[in-house]
């Protein structure tokens, strides 16, 4: 089944294709091959696309019931549920995922939706008391035009997730995908119309981030921004949000640190290490990309790691194996820099490192280990946002945290022991959002997930993403006697 992809922009529950409009090529990255055209909004989308926001949220959006808010986002959640087929075949080509992966993200998308629905009857203020003669009680009122700038990794679900909660709220969205994977949120509008959004809510824009995202993000009628992306972007967007004071939350980068004490099971540690560098070839923000391993224990981890590298199947996503292509070119070339730079710099690496022998096209990397890397070393401080690991060894709990804390990311980290003290103690000084104990990647949407330091500011999912989305007014009452 070939899914036919839609390009148009979405604008005002309209289908709009600029005739001047700039386009772009999307490419499949399994096999190099032109999927389809990306149409660019111009500056005249951008604005009529904030306006429809706009109008939509003092207009009918505002004025549906919060019951009635959850009903259509129910019915969103619904329809995309029953339309996985097409979804997950569309984020298969355009990201690359293998089939069951790109399933899997198409499942938690109707999942975000699914828990936001039950969210927005129960959105409430608080009262404070002050004594007899007064009143004082808070509203929550929702924020406004919230645009969301999205990055490639996992479309879908990335887009549900600040778009979900934000409709719940009372907020009208402006969304713009990542030129790499604009269509699967073209065909979730699709799912809009047949949900019986109102025209306005949600809009989609594609196009270049330097000129789309860019203008969006400088757009005085935006009331805030939802973020996802790199931590060199999120600096220029928060730029532009600060010329109009407007509330800016960032997910970005990160270097996620797997901590491994030697009262931990070699076998357990070395499944979910693959697991938390391997999962979408390595291109989850909160990849752990760094594997501390106590030094007692070092050798029978990495022995494990390299056996479940060695086997894991790289190859074309329709064959569902367990690890596709990266991304891009641009995304191949700079993981295979760091794999040279890894060994210039000293790392000894234990597998991978080269493209699979029996791939010649598509942009392919076979899982990649390197030990003794320095904790300083470029490898284990950027991020590669691929699935090169680098393992670093540590002999106490004190070093294995000052190494783990020494980056300047700070957003998820694991922990691999059966010492509930040292979990617990861990999970109180480990710089991060999230901290895994005992597996990997482990949490739901009702869990907050951002991160600390350079990766980030707020947090998405569960409850705490509502702040994002309202505001909060206080009213105070002389209550006359
Ligand atoms: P990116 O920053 O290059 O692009 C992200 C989005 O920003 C895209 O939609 C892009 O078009 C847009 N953009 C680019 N330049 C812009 C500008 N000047 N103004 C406004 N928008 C602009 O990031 P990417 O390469 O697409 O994504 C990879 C990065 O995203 C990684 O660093 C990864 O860690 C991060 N990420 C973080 C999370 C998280 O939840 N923390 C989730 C997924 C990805």
């Amino acid at each position: 089944m070939t899914t036919p992809l839609p390009n148009q922009l979405f604008i005002n529950n309209q289908w709009v294709s600029p005739a001047n409009a700039e386009r772009l090529e999307n490419i499949n990255p399994a096999d190099e091959s032109v999927i389809g055209e990306v149409i660019c909004a111009g500056e005249d989308e951008v604005n009529a696309a904030v306006a429809g926001a706009r109008r939509a949220f003092v207009g009918e959006w505002g004025k549906t019931t919060p019951w009635d808010r959850g009903r259509v986002l129910h019915k969103i959640s619904q329809l995309v549920s029953e339309q996985i087929d097409t979804l997950a075949d569309i984020e298969m080509r355009e990201t690359g995922k293998p089939i069951d992966a790109a399933r899997g993200s198409v499942i938690s998308t109707a999942r975000y939706f699914e828990f936001y629905a039950g969210v927005a009857d129960k959105i409430q203020g608080t009262s404070i008391p002050l004594g007899e003669g007064y009143l004082d009680f808070t509203l929550r009122e929702p924020l406004g035009v919230t645009a969301h700038i999205l990055p490639w990794n996992v479309p879908l679900n990335m887009l549900a997730r600040g778009v979900a909660p934000a409709l719940a709220a009372g907020c009208t969205a402006v969304v713009k995908p990542a030129e790499q994977t604009p269509h699967g949120a073209l065909r979730l509008a699709e799912i809009f119309l047949q949900a019986g959004l109102p025209a306005g809510v949600i809009n989609i824009i594609n196009g270049l981030g330097e000129k789309v995202g860019a203008a969006l993000a400088a757009h005085p009628g935006i009331d805030g921004l939802t973020f996802t992306g790199s931590v060199a972007t999120g600096r220029t967007v928060m730029r532009a949000c600060a010329e109009h004071i407007k509330p800016v939350v960032l997910e970005l980068g990160g270097k996620s640190p797997i901590l491994v004490f030697d009262d931990a099971s070699a076998d357990v540690a070395a499944t979910e290490a693959a697991k938390g560098i391997y999962s979408n070839t390595g291109q989850y923000c909160d990849a752990g990309s760094r594997l501390l391993i106590n030094r007692r224990i070092h050798d029978a981890v990495v022995d494990k790691l390299i056996t479940k590298s060695n086997a894991i199947k790289v190859g074309m996503p329709t064959d569902n194996p367990d690890m596709g292509p990266l991304i891009s070119a641009e995304q191949h070339d700079r993981v295979m820099g760091y794999i040279s730079r890894g060994s210039n710099d000293g790392a000894s690496l234990l597998c991978g490192g080269v493209r699979p022998s029996d791939l010649d096209k598509g942009y392919f990397v076979r899982p990649t280990v390197f030990s003794q890397v320095s904790a300083d070393a470029a490898i284990a401080q950027e991020e590669i946002f691929g699935p090169v690991l680098s393992v670093i060894s540590f002999d106490d709990e004190e070093e294995a945290l000052a190494i783990a804390n020494g980056t300047e990311f700070g957003l998820a980290a694991g922990v691999f022991t059966r010492d509930i003290d040292r979990a617990l103690r861990l999970a109180q000084r480990l710089d991060a959002g999230t901290v895994y104990v005992n597996e990997y990647f482990i949490g739901e949407m009702a869990s907050p997930f951002g991160g600390v330091k350079k990766s980030g500011i707020g947090r998405e999912r569960g409850l705490e993403t509502l702040a994002n989305y309202t505001r909060v007014k206080n009213v105070v009452i002389r209550v006359q006697g």
